[in-house]
């Protein structure tokens, strides 16, 4: 019986030994310095603003604001020097193309051509 107990010990003992062996042992992690982990001064690149598309491309068929004198049949810009001095009662504040206006008889001024 003794031996018996002899074997008992000697395999408790290795199994201490290498219960012993396999605990990990003192953390071999050293303390790594942060090196170069400041990404702060990585400055990122500022995207580029894209300019929108200027909206001023107008179509011949856009609709067009004109001064028209009823008295004389003459259409003008509204900008036209002639407007200013064209009585209120004659204009007709019209808003189309040219040739609807001349389709109706008016012609196009010939100071602003419109
Ligand atoms: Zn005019």
């Amino acid at each position: 019986m003794k031996r018996s107990l002899a074997i008992f010990l000697v395999v408790v003992l290795s199994l201490f030994l290498v219960g012993c062996a396999g605990k990990p042992g003192p953390e071999n992690t050293k303390k790594k310095e942060a090196v170069g982990t400041s990404s702060e001064n990585t400055v990122a690149p500022t995207p580029e603003p894209t300019p929108t598309p200027n909206p001023e491309e107008k179509t011949p068929s856009e609709k067009t604001k004109y001064i028209a004198n009823k008295n004389t049949k003459k259409f003008h810009y509204s900008h036209c020097s002639s407007v200013k001095t064209m009585k209120e009662s004659n204009k007709w504040h019209f808003e189309g193309t040219r040739d609807e206006l001349i389709a109706q008889g008016y012609a196009p001024c010939k100071i602003c051509k419109p």
